[in-house]
């Protein structure tokens, strides 16, 4: 079950974005991306997601050749996406939202992993028939994590889950991202700098102008 990226291109319009890609998320190790504003963090994670497309190169997870794959097969596959803007809907509800992606797949046990997210995150649980716009920065994020889990829990993609959070909820967002990796996950993460990621991660890649580094691996 490992994420590998090989050769990767992605133009938006004509303008080049990513060039030669190539990275790997091993099965249950949590790996990093780190790189400036603008370096290519969310494009790179919106492919994988199939929501902008690849010209060439190679994106499989768990040995199955994604590029082709449509987004909604490609959630399917348990591959799960936190965008860095939460992008919640604020009239609806917490529960709500965090149901959306189980009612857009067709999820059957929706219920079920509604209440695992809520284990996982009880503070969530108290206030789920609020509506989204009623809740901090900080607390729509763990929202939209909670979310992101709905579909799938093989591999989750975090799209600087640290930035704009204060700090008390950026240590239980550490946490409860460190418990997701301990149970087996394989997780990128991407950041602008590692301040948060640095000990939560089994390596990084840094990212420069759409260009990805060799990995910095963490001594086993
Ligand atoms: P940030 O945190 O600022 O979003 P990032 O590393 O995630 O940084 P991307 O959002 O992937 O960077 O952007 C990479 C490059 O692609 C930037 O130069 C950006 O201006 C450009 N870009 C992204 N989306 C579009 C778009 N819709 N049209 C044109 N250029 C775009």
């Amino acid at each position: 079950m490992t994420l590998d990226i090989n050769n990767l291109n992605v133009s938006i319009g004509n303008i080049p974005i990513l060039r030669d890609v190539t990275l790997s998320v091993p099965e249950g190790k949590m790996i990093g991306l780190i790189g400036h504003n603008g370096a290519g963090k969310t494009t790179l994670m919106r492919a994988i997601m199939g929501l902008l497309n690849a010209e060439d190169g190679a994106i499989t997870f768990d040995g199955q050749n994604l590029r082709k794959m449509a987004d909604y097969r490609r959630a399917r596959c348990g591959i799960s996406y936190m965008p860095e803007d939460r992008r919640l809907i604020p009239s609806l509800t917490v529960e709500e939202n965090i149901l959306m992606p189980a009612w857009t797949n067709g999820i059957k046990d929706a219920a079920e992993r509604l209440e695992w997210a809520y284990d996982l995150l009880p503070e969530i649980a108290q206030f789920r028939h609020r509506r989204a716009l009623q809740l901090s920065g900080g607390q729509q994020k763990l929202v939209s994590l909670a979310r992101a889990l709905m579909p799938g829990r093989r591999l989750l993609l975090l799209d600087e889950p640290f930035e704009g959070v204060a700090p008390v909820l950026s240590r239980r967002l550490s946490e409860v991202i460190a418990s997701l990796g301990s149970s087996g996950l394989c997780v990128l993460i991407s950041e602008s700098d590692d301040i948060h990621s640095a000990d939560l991660v089994d390596g990084s890649y840094r990212i420069e102008r759409g260009t990805v580094h060799a990995a910095e691996m963490q001594p086993a």
